[in-house]
């Protein structure tokens, strides 16, 4: 399986790090060595001194698909989780203003924490789902899927022209605002709307 990553798909988010409002999705992806199941630690890795949480939708793909079509896209996922893209930002930055990708700073082992996952069924409406996350007892992020400048079904058609999709890649949808490092003995959870999905501790 893989992990398909939107970058800078919230504009207040896009505007905090000073990057341009994208005009077609960004993506990156993550490998499966990415995931740490639901509420197992996270270990700061000694390459990075800026790691930073950034909180996301994470939408299972559960149907093989390439060059969806957006009016079609809706039958490809059957569930929705949270999950934490943890990046290197300090990488990242070094990367950016060298023109060079960024995997480093994205793609490393334990950099996708990710809950369990709620059917769809249990959604009223995909388009505006509220979610959250607290640092130490403390909301740094809140969140809502209508907010997101390429929705679930336009980012399925896009990134389908490109890469196949199959059952079990999972999509990350962007953060929202409030992004910030993390450090050793950090607890942070998220939320979709007022449920507790996912809690990781630095170590
Ligand atoms: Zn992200």
């Amino acid at each position: 399986m893989k992990i398909i990553c939107i970058g800078r798909n919230y504009v207040l988010h896009a505007q905090e790090l000073n990057n341009p409002i994208p005009e077609i999705p960004v993506w990156f992806m993550k490998p499966e060595t990415a995931i740490i199941t639901k509420d197992r630690p996270f270990f700061y890795p000694e390459f990075s001194q800026d790691i930073h949480f950034e909180t996301e939708l994470v939408f299972r793909i559960s149907k093989v698909g390439k060059y969806i079509e957006e009016r079609f896209a809706d039958t490809y996922y059957d569930a929705i989780g949270i999950g934490f893209d943890l990046t290197a930002r300090d990488l990242q930055q070094e990367f950016k203003v060298k023109g060079l990708p960024w995997e480093p700073a994205k793609a490393f082992d334990g950099s996708a924490p990710i809950s369990d996952f709620i059917p769809i069924e249990e959604f009223s409406d995909i388009q505006n789902i509220t979610f959250s996350m607290k640092k130490n007892g403390v909301v740094m992020q809140t969140g809502k899927s209508s907010e997101m400048l390429f929705n679930i079904h336009r980012i399925i058609s896009y990134v389908s022209q490109f890469v196949t999709l199959k059952i079990g890649d999972l999509i990350f949808t962007g953060t929202p605002a409030g992004v910030g490092s993390i450090e050793v003995g950090d607890k942070l959870e998220a939320f979709i709307g007022e449920r507790l999905m996912l809690t990781t501790e630095i170590k």
